[in-house]
């Protein structure tokens, strides 16, 4: 609810200044307008403050997946991570390729693994690395906490889109690759004699993921 408020918050701000700038009130500095302008001029009036807050947020945790499973392949050598982390990159493409069609920033561009704007996002990553770090069954039970994390807010940004096909296509994407990340780490686990109890999900929804067949997610 926290990161909700604060990302909300932040594109609030940034919508006060854009019209601060189209108002053109006098008590406005001139750098300031200039920057407005800057701001106002690319083309991402179609999407709404909630959409726009969704990308910027997918984009960046699906990085997070990705840095976690290649930080945690380093220190486990098993191969699930790195198999998925390659899925993570192309999902964190996938994201940024919206971000850039709809003439948005990309929050990730230039930044190393590990290292995000989002506070949240980095406090999370560096709470699961360590996580990670403890044994192997803890690794694999970080893995299934991301997943049914990502399963969640990736539901949570789906259901704020209106009326953008190609991001709802691309969340749908996401979505059936997360629940085949799912099932790959609670097998894994299973195998090591470990059941996993979900921390976001309902035992139900976890039951019925996690239990059922794997689904062919498609480019
Ligand atoms: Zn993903
Ligand atoms: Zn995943």
């Amino acid at each position: 609810m926290k990161r909700k408020h604060f990302l909300r918050l932040m594109v609030v701000t940034a919508g006060g200044l854009v019209l601060a700038g189209c108002g053109g009130g006098d008590e406005v500095t001139e750098d300031a307008m200039s920057e407005q302008a800057t701001a106002a001029a690319s083309p991402e009036d179609d999407l709404s403050a909630e959409e726009i807050a969704g990308l910027m947020y997918m984009r960046e945790e699906e990085k997070l997946a990705h840095d976690v499973y290649v930080a945690l392949h380093g220190l486990w050598g098993a191969q699930v991570f790195a198999n998925i982390a390659e899925s993570e990159t192309e999902h964190t493409e996938a994201v940024r390729r919206l971000i850039e069609a709809h003439g948005l920033e990309d929050p990730a561009a230039g930044n190393p693994p590990g290292v995000f704007e989002n506070t949240d996002l980095q406090a999370m990553y560096d709470k699961l690395v360590a996580m990670g770090r403890v044994s192997l069954n803890d690794a694999l039970a970080v893995g299934c906490l991301i997943e049914e994390k990502d399963i969640q807010d990736i539901n949570d940004k789906k259901a704020e889109v209106l009326d953008e096909p190609d991001i709802v296509q691309v969340y749908d994407h996401l979505l059936c690759g997360s629940r085949n990340h799912l099932r790959a780490f609670n097998s894994n686990l299973l195998n090591q004699g470990v059941t996993y109890v979900p921390q976001v999900l309902t035992q139900a929804e976890w039951d019925a993921i996690a239990y059922s067949a794997e689904e062919t997610c498609g480019g």
